[in-house]
């Protein structure tokens, strides 16, 4: 079976040839699959016998809405049921300069941080290029919004699912689909080994966003296991430099601020420090709780001085705003809640 949500419009010319089909057939169907279309039979100008030959040798599968929170702020967040019986979410916000949609790129995650309730059953399996432009797409039509930033910071670490998101990526700028370019997409990482490395092969014009989370070795593999595989802070700082350099984009940290693990004066310096010599931007998130977690966000008190710290050392640093506090957006709750009951 092919995924033909997942074929881009030259691999649907080649399929059409080879069920014998005339080229601007081909045109066709492409317009439909980028446009995320619910399935064959309203592929309207196509004859019937080619819809069901279509049906027969193609998935084309519609994400079912498994549950939509509105927040009061504005935000909405999806569960969507994916063919498999799994489930992810996504969350649109909505901002002054547009709407913003957060995707997950897979089924859980494999990468283990401690603060983050996505990974708590492990990875269970990449999401498919379509799928992710579905997100995108159905998150849209069921919001009524018109989406014109993406954030690759939903369940799943982008980078361990790489060849999928670099297709997803080329995939969403088609103006016969979501037309949202690179310059429109951040992707987060954690920082996997290589995969840093490989973005900047790839040379694009997206933002890419480092979950740092702690500016030294003891703290930051205590939190995130990947920290240890790949070669610890200091490194990291060295390969999102080296990606700055291939790259010409700057690159933006993340960083959690836990109640006094990662939010002291003391890892204010340490990070001030830890990132002095590169232009980075550093967006300070205020840590969303997850049940079971021992890590309590810090005070409102502490993320204004952490912060005037920063600054004061020449540190170009944001607080980013809490959207959705109050229907569960922190990545992954939604899913983990339907999961244990
Ligand atoms: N795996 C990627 C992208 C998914 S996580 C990454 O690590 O960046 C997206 C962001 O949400 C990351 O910065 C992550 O650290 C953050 N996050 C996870 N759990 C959180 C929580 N409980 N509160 C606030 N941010 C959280």
């Amino acid at each position: 079976m092919y995924d033909i949500r997942s074929m881009e419009r030259s691999e649907i010319a080649e399929l059409m040839a080879k069920l014998g089909e005339p080229k601007f057939r081909a045109e066709q169907v492409w317009r439909w699959t980028a446009a995320a279309v619910g399935g064959f039979d309203e592929m309207t100008n196509l004859p019937k016998n080619l819809r069901e030959k279509l049906a027969e040798c193609c998935e084309l599968h519609r994400p079912e809405m498994l549950a939509e929170q509105k927040s009061s702020d504005g935000t909405i967040k999806y569960l969507w049921g994916l063919s498999d019986g799994s489930a992810v979410e996504s969350v649109v916000m909505q901002y002054h300069h547009g709407n913003t949609v957060c995707i997950s790129t897979q089924v859980g995650c494999r990468m283990g941080c401690a603060f983050c309730a996505s990974t708590r059953g492990g990875k269970l399996r990449d999401l498919t290029p379509g799928e992710m432009l579905d997100e995108v797409q159905w998150s849209s039509k069921a919001s009524g919004l018109d989406i014109s930033n993406i954030v690759l910071m939903g369940i799943g670490e982008p980078l361990d699912n790489f060849d999928n998101v670099m297709k997803f990526l080329r995939m969403v700028g088609a103006p016969e689909g979501a037309g949202i370019g690179m310059r429109h997409i951040s992707l987060s990482t954690c920082g996997p080994e290589g995969g840093i490395e490989r973005l900047a092969e790839e040379d694009l014009q997206l933002t890419l966003s480092v979950s740092l989370h702690a500016p030294d070795d003891e703290t930051r593999s205590r939190l995130m296991p990947i920290n240890r595989a790949s070669g610890g802070v200091k490194r990291l700082i060295e390969r999102c430099n080296a990606y700055r350099k291939a790259t010409g984009r700057r690159v933006s940290y993340e960083y959690l601020l836990a109640s006094g693990i990662t939010d002291t004066d003391e890892k204010a310096e340490l990070l001030a420090k830890l990132l002095s010599g590169s232009d980075g931007h550093v967006n300070l998130i205020p840590l969303n709780h997850v049940d079971g977690s021992p890590l309590e966000p810090s005070d409102p008190e502490r993320v204004r001085r952490f912060k005037e710290i920063l600054e004061s050392r020449g540190v170009n640093v944001t607080v980013r705003r809490r959207m959705g506090a109050d229907i569960d957006a922190a990545c992954g709750q939604l899913r983990s809640k339907r999961q244990n009951g």
